[in-house]
């Protein structure tokens, strides 16, 4: 495989098409070795099943799923020890995501640059993140609460994954993006074909349409240009704002739970069968006890510090330390805030003038 100087692999090869039934054939195929997830319509959402279920509920393309994808890496309840000894990570099969959408793939970047390490990184996760596959899919349509634009991500998968799809002609034109995923396609040729000119423009205008729909919510919602975030929520440390907009919060921690680059857990001992299990569940920065310490004190005990605490981790702490913006603009927070606390809001107010 040729390398470009940056030693990034790219893959030379014609672009191919592949039927929407010969996708599930060969999702077939992989639940022999992978728990193979698909998003499906549940209501008014979308949501993953494992695959299996009715295949005309599945949903491939339209938009993110209800639910981060961080729930298949960092589970959200696991038993990390017994009797103070490393509990090893489970020996299921590892997953096949299917129809991840561009922002929880820039989501997971976050989770490696916090779970990756040699030393220190969290087994379950690694093992979860180099033994699975991602087959991501292109946005076909956009949520009222879709801004990725705004955080610097395309409605359409650049990176970190191992198949793309982008629905089109009644299937699905392909890209690969790993060697996993060449071999994949090698190990599955017959399912496969050349995609046409046509297949590959409906596949273009589908991005630019769905891209122009969303930057026009952006600009309905006043949201500032990403490079200017950081020097925005620095600026604003001791303003207003923050007291008046979590005037609604009633600290639920859902914003945190519902965010695919919120990452925060917590330790907890449980007695069972005679044994000490130790367990790590997620946790959530919005809740009065996070930060609280031995002795008593709390340097965030009013609701608007953890506030701002969730806006300067995101947009101040983690370019400074990793580079990226831990917002990808899923909108699920806003979604699923029951004091209607709107991210979008928070920034534009905090960018405008006082
Ligand atoms: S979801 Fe809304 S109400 Fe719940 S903790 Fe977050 S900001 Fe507060
Ligand atoms: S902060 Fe909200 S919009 Fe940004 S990634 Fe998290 S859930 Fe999505």
């Amino acid at each position: 495989m040729p390398l470009d100087k940056t030693g990034l692999k790219f893959y030379f090869i014609a672009m191919l098409y592949i039927k929407r039934g010969n996708l599930f054939q060969l999702l077939k195929f992989l639940s022999g070795g992978y728990r193979v997830f698909v998003p499906s319509r549940k209501g008014d959402n979308i949501a993953f099943t494992a695959f299996g279920e009715s295949e005309e509920d599945y949903v491939i393309g339209e938009f993110r799923s209800f639910e981060p994808l961080k729930a298949f890496y960092f589970l959200g309840r696991e038993k990390v020890a017994v009797d103070f000894s490393p509990e090893n990570p489970r020996n299921d099969n590892p997953p096949c995501i299917v129809g991840v959408k561009s922002c929880d793939l820039k989501g997971l970047k976050i989770l490696d640059f916090v779970f990756m390490d040699d030393e220190y990184g969290d087994p379950t996760y690694m093992k979860a993140r180099t033994a699975g596959l991602i087959i991501s899919a292109d946005c076909t349509k956009a949520a009222e609460t879709c801004f990725c634009t705004a955080m610097g991500v395309n409605p359409w998968p650049e990176q970190e994954y191992d198949i793309n799809l982008s629905e089109a002609d009644k299937g699905f034109v392909v890209e690969i993006g790993s060697d996993k995923g060449q071999k994949v396609i090698d190990d599955h040729t017959a399912l496969f074909q050349e995609a046409t000119e046509d297949q590959i423009h409906s596949r273009e205008h589908n991005r630019t349409s769905v891209k122009q729909h969303i930057e026009k919510n952006v600009r309905k919602k006043n949201i500032p240009p990403v490079k200017r975030l950081q020097r925005i929520v620095r600026k604003n440390f001791e303003s207003d704002i923050w007291s008046e907009e979590a005037a609604t919060c009633v600290e639920c921690g859902a914003c945190n739970v519902i965010c695919p680059t919120c990452h925060c857990f917590l330790l907890y001992d449980q007695k069972s069968d005679g044994s000490l299990a130790r367990y790590r569940i997620w946790d959530s920065c919005m809740i009065k006890d996070f930060a609280r310490v031995a002795g008593g004190e709390n340097p965030r005990n009013r609701l608007w510090m953890r506030l701002r605490n969730r806006f300067e981790k995101k947009f101040d702490y983690f370019p400074s330390v990793a580079d990226e913006i831990a917002c990808t603009g899923c909108g699920r927070c806003i979604a699923a805030c029951p004091g209607k606390i709107d991210i979008r809001q928070v920034l534009a107010k905090l960018s405008a003038p006082r």
